[in-house]
């Protein structure tokens, strides 16, 4: 067998064009690309101003069943449908999420794809990139250092110290920061009081940054966050103190989508990466907006499984955003059916048609479920070494019967030429004009029935639970006219259910709601089922310790 080349290694040997190149292949005049080096470059604002009245092209989404710990290759398979859209004679831009530090040093996992299906330069990508991250953590911890200031002179707005809701944000994973008191060292320092630190990715700020439609609608979204609450329970925004200029300002380059390119030179889009538990998991707005106005194909990815990323995708960010998709690609592998069909990690290497068969039933779920809002659907098999041709074609029958098809991709192995199938099988969906796409629920829908909405049509729960107090804050918010706002579920991506453990396809279960958070900037209601984490930790071996330069002074170990 020939060696495998890791994911690093094929993106060194990457040609890639100059970054003023690939603008071209798109439009893009060179003096509204923004070069950082010479394969990145921002698209200028007033560019993106004057392609408001072109049409739009078709909007792809890429989501997947529930998650095994390995990674189902949903951006893998959002670069190679990209590459095979582009091979097969259409013009299609890819539009992924930009990585965090975090992960990138914890457990492994690059951000930029895989295999022959990633986009370059995956080093800068998966590190500072074009510093958007620094820019949002900077934002974000301005409004927090002037918060703690506005108390120290004098509390004018009267914010009750004990309910300041805004935390500060890095971008690393470190549990030493979940919970701090500040402000300690006597008088000079101010007040001291429990705070604590998210990561990045969890900032509301993030968020906003991704549904903002430009620099006026983020310093309106900014101003609309909800810093604390005084004694009397009213809340405190950050234009209360005078925070979203100054926030706006730091925040205007990293506002522009990044332009790079795939390993075959192709056109992507790289901005934002809101958290998917939080936070609705997708690219940015204005990035998305962007290449629809430049390409007539664009392909997306939203975080997690179907019921969680897709989900949001539909329910947050196309009904806010007005984005109407025209399909639908699930990506699905042999491995994670038998997953969720009951074999452990380390068995998965057998063959073992029965598991995949029963894992089927959690592929069968989101297929229904993505039909709920109207979108056709296509089941991407991305195919690994050990896949066994019984187990692909236990999967492709069992799609079959859904009245759907399952098409075997291998773009991991073999880039575009791999998905020529699966390229022209979504350009026949999106071209059908079947895309009925409409939310799951109105905007006046109340809160908590939104919320069960969700949990039964698209989880199958039996029941959503929750505490008078949660009620009450529900009702709370829906007399302070928040109640047309969408929900942002914050549940495990690995069941249908609140167990992780509960895999396939569980009906009747209960979820219950031990929390509700409004995020009054971004403009949803997050509904915590679980524990979530907003500051993760490192694993006792982190993946920096494998990472080093090497005598060309290249970044090795970064998958
Ligand atoms: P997701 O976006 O679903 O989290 P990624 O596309 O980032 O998943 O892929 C996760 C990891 O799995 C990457 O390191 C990628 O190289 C690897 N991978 C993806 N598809 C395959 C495949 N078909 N064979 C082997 N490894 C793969
Ligand atoms: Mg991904």
């Amino acid at each position: 067998m020939t060696e495998v080349k890791s994911d690093i290694e094929i993106a060194r040997a990457a040609k890639k064009k100059p970054i003023l190149e690939i603008g071209a292949k798109l439009d893009i005049p060179p003096e509204h690309l923004l070069p950082y080096g010479h394969d990145k470059a921002k698209i200028s604002a007033a560019f993106i101003a004057q392609q408001r009245e072109k049409k739009d092209g078709k909007l792809i989404l890429v989501t997947a069943i529930n998650p095994t710990p390995a990674g189902e290759g949903k951006t893998t398979t959002t670069v190679g449908l990209g590459d095979g859209l582009n091979r097969i004679g259409k013009k299609a831009i890819v539009c992924i999420r930009e990585a965090s530090l975090g992960p990138c040093f914890g457990v492994k996992g690059g951000a930029a794809g895989g295999g022959y299906a990633q986009v370059v330069p995956m080093e800068d990508m998966n590190l500072h990139f074009t510093g958007d991250f620094h820019a949002i953590t900077s934002a974000h911890n301005l409004l927090a250092a002037l918060i703690d200031n506005h108390i120290y002179w004098g509390n004018e707005q009267n914010i009750d110290t004990r309910r300041v809701a805004w935390r500060r944000v890095m971008d690393m994973n470190d549990r030493a920061l979940r919970e701090i008191v500040c402000s300690l060292g006597g008088v000079a320092n101010g007040y001291p009081r429990e705070a604590g630190f998210d990561i990045t990715v969890a900032s509301e700020v993030m968020a906003i940054l991704c549904l903002a439609n430009d620099l006026r609608d983020l310093e309106k979204r900014l101003g609309n966050i909800i810093i604390g609450y005084r004694r009397d329970k009213t809340p405190v925004f950050a234009r209360d103190i005078k925070a979203d200029g100054a926030m706006t300002v730091l925040l205007k380059d990293a506002m522009q989508p990044n332009l790079v390119q795939t390993l075959e030179n192709n056109p992507a889009f790289v901005h934002g990466g809101p958290f998917a538990n939080i936070a609705h998991g997708c690219n940015s707005v204005v990035a998305t907006k962007t290449a629809l106005k430049l390409a007539d194909y664009v392909v997306t990815e939203a975080g997690f499984g179907a019921d969680l990323g897709a989900e949001k995708f539909f329910d947050i960010k196309c009904r806010k955003a007005g984005l109407k998709p025209d399909a639908a690609v699930i990506v699905a592998t042999a491995r994670a059916m038998k997953m969720n069909g009951g074999v452990k990690k380390e068995d998965l290497g057998r063959e073992d048609v029965e598991a995949v068969h029963k894992g089927c039933a959690n592929l069968g779920r989101h297929v229904q479920n993505v039909k709920k809002f109207g979108v056709p659907v296509v089941v991407a098999i991305n195919h690994f070494v050990t896949d066994t041709d019984r187990e692909i074609r236990a999967i492709k029958e069992y799609v079959a019967t859904l009245g759907a098809e399952a098409v075997l991709c291998k773009h991991w192995a073999q880039g575009s030429a791999g998905i020529e199938e699966l390229s022209r099988k979504v350009v026949e969906l999106a071209e059908s004009g079947h895309s009925q796409f409409a939310p799951l629920y109105p905007d006046d829908m109340s809160l908590f029935h939104k919320i069960e909405t969700i949990a039964k049509d698209i989880y199958h729960a039996g029941e959503v639970i929750a505490d008078k107090s949660v009620r009450d804050q529900l009702h709370a918010w829906e007399a302070q006219g928040y109640g047309h706002l969408p929900i942002c579920m914050a549940k495990t991506q690995y069941s249908f259910s609140t167990d992780p453990n509960l895999r396939g396809a569980p009906e009747g279960h209960t979820v219950p709601i031990r929390e509700v958070r409004l995020s009054a900037g971004a403009g949803f209601i997050v509904v915590i089922t679980g524990e979530i984490m907003t500051m993760p930790g490192l694993p006792k071996v982190p993946s920096s310790e494998k990472i080093f330069l090497n005598e060309m002074g290249q970044i090795e170990g970064l998958f």
